[in-house]
Formats: structure tokens, C-alpha cells, sequence
């Protein structure tokens, strides 16, 4: 846990919680980011301390350099770099907040493994996943300590964190590199060159062969599944042509694909695009599971808050 001295020299705290009616829980800090807790389902094993379980999204940076056209982030442009101290505090504060919500002792959880040998904090914290506000690889120095504080202090597992990726393909292969076997994600959202780049214009220097060939590079070197993120736009993402595209790239069967439905509206090039229809996106399900592929389908929570996919914006 982070020491009282080290929360005073960083002077961020936590300002305010909000929640949703599907149970998400934003919690936002005065210095302008937030972190969102996603309920999972309730497990009532007796192996378990905890009936209520959560997904941790963190955020690493404050606004966003990478100027993806479906995400507010982005609007906000970059601000600036969180310390590594910084995204760990999303973490003790969300822990904080679950345990004063479930009458749980918070100082039971800093003393690591619980009396069956698991992790007591992952125990309610099942995963935390580096996809709030920022390109987790444009601060990579403070998510590596972030994650290494994280570890060591809470016993939590590499296992239980991923962190997700624009596709920084130099710091994509220093961090496996780092043989931590953290999950990682990639934001993919088109097989088209041409269309990626038009969806995602700062990151045209990287090559849609490099990314597939990192991906394999991954799932071959830690024998798992690396997500590959897909967002469905009708009318840009979501076409024959693209589908038959994916599946023509050559990624490894040890690929996962997360479809992420876009939320609300996007703006491109002066059209308004939206979300493609329930029909396409269980053909592009379907057709990914049929390939031997194993498919998600993201569902958006917290929609009402401003917390799901996409949506972290300072100005809300
Ligand atoms: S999608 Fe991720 S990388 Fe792209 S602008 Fe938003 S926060 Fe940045």
C-alpha cells in the first residue's frame, strides 16, 4: 500500500464516486482521471471470502496522444504522464471503496495471501486491466513499476493484469521481453491498412503485418492468448470484405477476439457513423468461432456514468 508520505508529495486523491444502475462504479480523481470498477458475476464458492467480485480499468495517463477518432479520450488531447504511484492509488483506492461498501477490514487485504494461500486482494479485485484514460506503452516506464508495486505488495498474480495496447509495437516487445506473462490486448479494429489509419491516424507507422506477427510472437513465446480488440462500426468495421480480411492475416489459433460494439456516435471525415447492427456483429461472432477462433463480445457497462468503453473524458 502506498505510505501516507508518498500520497502527500503526489497530491492526488481521490475526489468523488459515482455509480451506475448496472452496479459500475467510476471513481474520479481531483487531478483529472478515473478509474472504473466492472461487477463480475457474484461467487458464492466456499473457497471464496468474497461474494462480490470486480474488474479494475485502470487509467496511465491523463487525456491521450494517440487521437483514435472513436474515443472522447482523445478529444481531451494529451495532458500528461500519471506517476507510477499514481496508478497504483487507483488500486488501493478502489480496494478502500469496496471494503468500506461490503464492511470488508481493509488491513487484512495488504498482508497478501489470505489463509488459503490466494491472494486476499485479488480475492475481490479479480483482474485489473490497463484500458482507462491513456497508451499504457506511452508511459511504459511508470506501468512496469506500476505493475511491480501492485505484484509485490498485494502478492497479486501477472496473470490477473493486462494491459492494453494501440499496438506501440517497440514497447509491446520490451515488455514481453519482460517474461512477466501479463495478459496483453491490442486495439486492432480493422484488417485494412487503410481503414486502421483512418481510425487510428497516429499509429499509420506501425504495419498491420508487424502487428499480427507480434500477436503470434506473444500467444507462440507464453503458450496464451493475446486479445485482439475489434471495434464494430457499420459501415467502416463491419463489411464482408473486412471480416474475410481478418481472417485472412494469419493469426495464430491462440488469438482471442473481443468485438467491442462502438458506443453511441462517431465523426469521421463529416459523416456520423454508429454502431454496427445486433445481426452483423453475431455473424462476426459466429464466423470467428466457426475459424476456430475463440470470439467475445464486449458489453458496455456503465454507459449512464460516462464509465464504459471509450467514454473516460476529464469533462464530464
Ligand atoms: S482508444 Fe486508447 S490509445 Fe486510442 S485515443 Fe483512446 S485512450 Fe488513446
Amino acid at each position: 500500500m502506498i505510505e501516507k508520505t508518498q500520497l502527500e508529495k503526489i497530491e492526488t486523491k481521490l475526489d468523488s464516486v459515482e455509480k451506475s444502475t448496472d452496479g459500475t462504479i467510476k471513481l474520479i480523481f481531483n487531478t483529472g482521471f478515473h478509474c472504473v470498477l466492472i461487477p463480475g458475476k457474484n461467487n458464492t464458492s466456499s473457497n471464496s471470502d468474497f461474494k462480490n467480485k470486480y474488474t479494475l480499468c485502470v487509467s496511465s495517463q491523463v487525456g491521450c496522444a494517440m487521437g483514435c477518432t472513436f474515443c472522447l479520450t482523445a478529444k481531451m488531447g494529451f495532458m500528461r504522464n500519471l506517476s507510477a504511484d499514481e496508478i497504483v492509488l487507483q488500486f488501493d483506492c478502489a480496494l478502500e471503496h469496496l471494503c468500506s461498501l461490503y464492511n470488508i477490514d481493509m488491513s487484512k487485504l495488504s498482508n497478501g495471501k489470505n489463509s488459503k494461500g490466494v491472494c486476499y486482494a485479488s480475492e475481490l479485485i479479480t483482474s485489473i486491466v490497463y484500458m482507462g484514460m491513456g497508451e499504457p506503452f506511452n508511459n511504459y516506464d511508470n506501468v512496469v513499476s506500476s505493475i511491480s508495486s501492485i505484484h509485490e505488495t498485494y502478492c497479486y498474480s501477472f496473470s490477473k493484469i493486462t494491459v492494453s495496447t494501440s499496438g506501440v509495437i517497440p514497447s509491446m516487445k520490451k515488455f514481453i521481453d519482460l517474461d512477466w506473462k501479463v495478459h496483453l490486448a491490442i486495439s486492432f479494429h480493422s484488417g485494412f491498412q487503410e481503414v486502421r489509419d483512418r481510425l487510428m491516424p497516429f499509429l499509420s507507422r506501425w504495419k498491420i503485418d508487424e502487428l499480427v506477427e507480434i500477436c503470434n510472437l506473444y500467444s507462440e513465446k507464453f503458450r496464451d492468448k493475446i486479445m485482439v480488440e475489434y471495434i464494430m462500426i457499420k459501415g467502416i468495421t463491419d463489411s464482408k470484405k473486412n471480416l474475410e480480411k481478418l481472417l485472412s492475416l494469419g493469426f495464430s489459433k491462440m488469438t482471442n477476439f473481443n468485438l467491442i460494439p462502438l458506443n453511441g456516435t462517431m465523426e469521421l471525415e463529416g459523416k456520423t457513423y454508429y454502431c454496427s447492427d445486433n445481426e452483423t456483429l453475431d455473424n462476426f461472432h459466429s464466423t470467428l468461432r466457426d475459424a476456430g477462433f475463440k470470439c467475445f463480445t464486449r458489453k458496455n457497462m456503465g454507459e449512464d456514468i460516462e464509465a464504459a468503453c471509450g467514454m473516460l473524458n476529464q469533462n464530464d
